[in-house]
């Protein structure tokens, strides 16, 4: 096993272990079930897509633990990542239909199709949609010595120094880097972009001043930005989050073009029997009514959507619509595709 795989395997078996539920890690979640009336009768594993304490992986295990309280069963969260997501997004499509894999997943679903030549799964016709989550604003931040003060500031910055200056992502298809993509088309910049297997580890880089800027949301920025660990610039949606209140929009900071929340869906394998993706429906539910739930999001800059789209019919509507709408932006913007 070269360092790369070795690293992989210790940060999954790390992600297992620091779980919310009640398992040992490691215990069989393969083979067998697929009974609606007896599920769950296993541990069922929430895959994320990206690093362990990235936002991503935050909003998952928030909603995990009132989920398997619900369900009466015990859930595992797994970080499988690389490729924008699109690695672990991969693996659920592939994996049983049974009930026991899902997959935690945000506006990268419905954008990796128009940025992958040849992705190895349809959003549409290889999972099962069972519901949407939370739509989280992004912030722009830079590391806390970066010179530009405001976003005009970093726009100017930017067009001046374009080829030194460094935007990190957590790669192509994640949801900083269609922000990047946006931040970069909309100003004119090519700039030098890192990618990280998750912006967990990105936002470490950035508050070690390893690199200059990126965008990110703010169930992961909040912390930092509240503790003056890193410098923000303006939330990229129309208005101003609550918990960050000093800190503009997008259009008030002078980009009004730069707009993007990021939405999170939950997802199983097509052919999945509908009896378990109404009890995973249900479950996730009344884990976006918990109040400690709602109140963690709150501080975190973001809440649970409403009741009625944490349904699959409402979250394939939005997959649906944002496939169209990203599939047109991307095409538009001119980005070369991989
Ligand atoms: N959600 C982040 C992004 O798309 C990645 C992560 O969760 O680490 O950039």
């Amino acid at each position: 096993m070269g360092t790369t795989s070795r690293y992989r395997a210790t940060a999954r078996v790390i992600a297992a272990i620091g779980v919310v539920s009640l398992v040992a890690a490691c215990s069989g979640n393969g083979g067998g079930g697929g009974d609606a009336a007896s599920y769950p009768d296993q541990n069922i594993t929430i895959v994320v897509p990206f690093s362990a304490g990235g936002p991503t992986d935050t909003v998952t295990r928030m909603i995990a633990e009132p989920m398997a309280a619900k369900l009466g069963g015990k859930i595992v969260v797994q970080n499988v990542e690389g490729a924008g997501g699109t690695v672990g997004a991969g693996d659920v499509a592939r994996a049983k239909p049974d009930g026991y894999t899902v997959l935690m997943h945000h506006i990268g679903m419905s954008t990796a199709p128009a940025l992958y030549k040849s992705l190895g799964y349809k959003p549409l016709d290889d999972f099962e949609t069972v519901g949407l989550v939370t739509e989280v604003p992004m912030t722009i931040v830079a590391r806390k010595d970066f010179a530009p003060a405001t976003l005009q500031d970093l726009v100017t910055h930017v067009k001046v120094n374009a080829g030194k200056v460094t935007l990190a992502n957590a790669g192509i298809g994640a949801a900083s880097h269609l922000c990047g993509l946006l931040f970069q088309s909309t100003t004119g910049v090519k700039l030098q972009e890192v990618p990280y297997q998750g912006t967990g580890p990105a936002l470490t880089d950035l508050v070690g001043g390893q690199v200059d800027f990126m965008c990110d949301q703010t169930t992961n920025t909040s912390g930092q930005i509240a503790a003056g660990k890193v410098k923000a610039y303006a939330v990229t949606t129309p208005e101003r989050v609550k918990s960050l209140p000093d800190l503009p929009t997008t259009a008030e900071a002078g980009l009004p073009q730069l707009k993007v929340s990021v939405w999170h869906g939950l997802y199983v394998p097509a052919d999945t029997p509908q009896e378990i993706v109404q009890k995973l429906s249900e479950a996730l539910k009344v884990a976006l009514a918990d109040q400690g739930v709602i109140d963690q999001m709150a501080k975190l800059g973001t809440a649970p959507v409403p009741a009625q789209d944490a349904t699959p019919e409402a979250h394939r509507a939005k997959l649906d619509e944002q496939l169209g709408t990203w599939a047109k932006i991307i095409a538009d913007s001119g980005v070369k595709v991989s």
